[in-house]
């Protein structure tokens, strides 16, 4: 490709209001423009990269027997009022009605269409196993695209699907993708951990997410280097805690002796003017939030303990129908959500143990509930329903006194005994491991891959069965493994980037080789380089010839933006045979005689 005729628009500054990495440098470099919110265009650089990544992947998909087909973006709605997600996702569906008035939606995945297609083709274990693929465009209103194409509302998934006669055939297809995802990632020089993911309200089925470390990831994870366990922060058991609680650590500093009063004052330096086993209202004027109260009170924050009042969305919400009596059991509620100070509260955790939503309360309902301002609120005492976190089994805490101004010293879980205790916190860096009790580490990530196990999710309610080899009628059992390709992109781009540009991992790169000519009008060096242009390409390279008549300076800022793994320059020793081949990645440069320029290039890309 000749960059005179290439769509190549290159820019100095970053777009407007951008924070990713990937997403100032995806629009520099020229390779994508926004049409309208999380909607985007990809020009010929940038869909190179898409189809590089999709090359990967398809060749992974067929070495492991799965079949490439086809399936529509416009879905009718009945097959997805047959699997129950018409009702049961909100607005990120995108509906609307056909000229005949139908409903109809626009595929944000595609297990209805494979179920559909699965209860009219398959009906003997004797076609079973199946595997199916296609990478096709996804529509999802998500509420809040961003970080240019790593949240968007279309985008390309590969999706592939699992067919298979029982739970353990599943297990069976479940490691080839695993091992397939693997070397897609390795090859698309991503940097990946496999993480456990959040089967959500469904229970038991098992999935897995792939996580790339990078600033710009929306998810956090904690992982441990030891015995390689990872998982989403939200999900990680956070069971155990390194340091005794702070009641333990004063009382061991005031030498056992604390019980005699407030007066211990001075030496330990870990608020000993307030003795945390003692039981008393302190008055704490003005003093609502932990921060506000960790200055009043000079105690770190883990030695409070925050109550938060949630509001537990009716526990019918989730539309199985119920029946008129359960209108008002229905209705919201209230509970106490007790946690270290310094701890956050996993949604996902208090989700499980409430097997139902809930949300933090408004300030009106926190005062309907507990007769205070949310900033007062303690469990001693209160008639609500307490979940507490398991960290605070031990010690004792200061915690709000259900009274203006005022918090309560000495509070322990001895004190809420009507508490349900569970694991409610999110994990974080510096935890001991769950596994093995090395120490945690944090990372933000990007979610470039999910595997699920769906099992019978959507055979049943959709009736995709087989017949066994008893002649029994059994539900198919499957499995969906999706991959997004602009988020393989830009993680690529998060992690493989300088001050100067992109540095594309080889595979991936929108072109091998960035060829740039020097002076276009020096004709010692125009006669080598398109010479050099039509012999690399002969010899299978992908070369970008910068043959523009423009100034040294902006063809060689160019190429170091769009980041091709090597850049061939030539320029002076073009009289001498020399051209000079830098590695984009290492920044090394050395003059190389053009008869061996294929084969250090060979060398570069790592095509040995
Ligand atoms: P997220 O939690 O980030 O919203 P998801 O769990 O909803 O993603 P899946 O339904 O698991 O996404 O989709 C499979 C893959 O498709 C994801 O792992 C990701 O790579 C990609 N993907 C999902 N949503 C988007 C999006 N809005 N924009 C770009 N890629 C996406
Ligand atoms: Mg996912």
């Amino acid at each position: 490709m000749r960059a005179s005729q290439l769509l190549l628009p290159t820019v100095k500054e970053d777009p407007a209001g951008a924070e990713a990495v990937s997403h100032k440098l995806m629009v520099r470099a020229g390779l994508v423009r926004q049409l309208a919110a999380g909607i985007y265009v990809y020009l010929p650089a940038g869909w190179r990269v898409m189809q590089k990544i999709a090359a990967i992947i398809r060749e992974e998909m067929n070495a492991i027997g799965c079949q490439e087909m086809l399936m529509p973006v416009i879905n009718p709605a009945e097959i997805w009022q047959q699997s129950g997600r018409w009702d049961a996702i909100g607005g990120e569906l995108f509906r609307f009605k056909d000229r005949k008035g139908a409903d109809m939606a626009l595929a944000m995945t595609h297990e209805e269409v494979v179920t559909w297609l699965a209860a009219r083709e398959v009906h003997s274990y004797k076609q079973l196993p199946q595997q199916w693929y296609h990478i096709q465009t996804k529509e999802r209103d998500e509420a809040r695209p961003k970080s240019g194409v790593l949240r968007t509302r279309e985008f390309i998934m590969k999706d592939a699907y699992s067919l298979d006669v029982s739970h353990e055939a599943l297990q069976q297809s479940y490691a080839t993708y695993i091992a397939a995802y693997e070397r897609i990632y390795a090859r698309c020089g991503v940097e990946v951990m496999m993480v456990e993911g959040d089967s959500g309200m469904m229970g038991g089925s098992v999935s897995h997410e792939y996580m790339a470390q990078a600033d710009a990831g929306e998810d956090e994870i904690v992982y441990c280097r030891e015995c390689g366990y990872a998982a989403n922060r939200e999900m990680a058991l956070a069971g155990a805690d390194r340091e005794p609680p702070h009641s333990e650590i004063q009382a061991a500093a005031d030498g056992g002796d604390a019980a005699g009063g407030g007066d211990a004052a001075g030496s330990s330096g870990v608020g000993a003017a307030v003795d945390l086993t003692v039981d008393e209202v302190r008055s704490t004027p003005g003093a609502k939030t932990i921060d506000q109260v960790v200055a009043f009170l000079g105690l770190p924050a883990r030695a409070f303990m925050k109550a938060l009042v949630v509001t537990v969305e009716g526990d019918d919400a989730s539309g199985s129908g119920g029946g008129a009596a359960g209108a008002d059991a229905a209705a919201s509620r209230q509970v106490m959500v007790l946690l270290r100070g310094d701890h956050e509260l996993s949604e996902l955790k208090l989700r499980k143990a409430l097997g139902a939503e809930s949300r933090l309360a408004t300030a009106d309902e926190v005062f309907a509930a507990q007769g205070i301002a949310p900033g007062y609120v303690g469990p001693v005492p209160t008639t609500l329903p307490v979940y507490a976190d398991e960290v605070l089994r031990r010690g004792h805490y200061a915690a709000g006194a259900n009274k203006a101004d005022h918090h309560r010293i000495g509070v322990s879980l001895e004190m809420a005994p009507q508490a349900t205790v569970c694991d409610l916190r999110k994990a974080r860096a510096g935890d001991p491991c769950p596994r093995c009790l090395g120490d945690l580490e944090g990372a933000r990530v990007i979610e470039v891959g999910n595997i699920f196990q769906l099992g019978t999710k959507y055979s049943e309610p959709m009736d995709a069965t087989f017949l066994d080899a008893d002649g029994k009628e059994q539900p198919i059992v499957m499995g969906s493994y999706g991959i997004g390709l602009a988020r393989i992109a830009a993680a690529a781009i998060e992690q493989h980037h300088d001050g100067y540009g992109i540095v594309w991992p080889p595979n991936i790169a929108p072109f091998d080789v960035h060829l740039v000519l020097v002076r276009a009008s020096d004709e010692v060096q125009a006669a080598l380089a398109e010479r050099l242009y039509a012999e690399l390409a002969a010899a299978g390279f992908d070369v970008l010839f910068d043959d523009r008549d423009m100034s040294p300076g902006i063809k060689f800022k160019d190429a170091d933006l769009l980041g091709c793994p090597a850049q061939v320059v030539v320029g002076k020793r073009a009289p001498d045979g020399l051209a000079e081949l830098k590695d984009r990645a290492s920044g090394e440069r050395r003059d190389v005689p053009v008869a061996e320029l294929a084969a250090a290039l060979r060398d570069l890309l790592g095509r040995g």
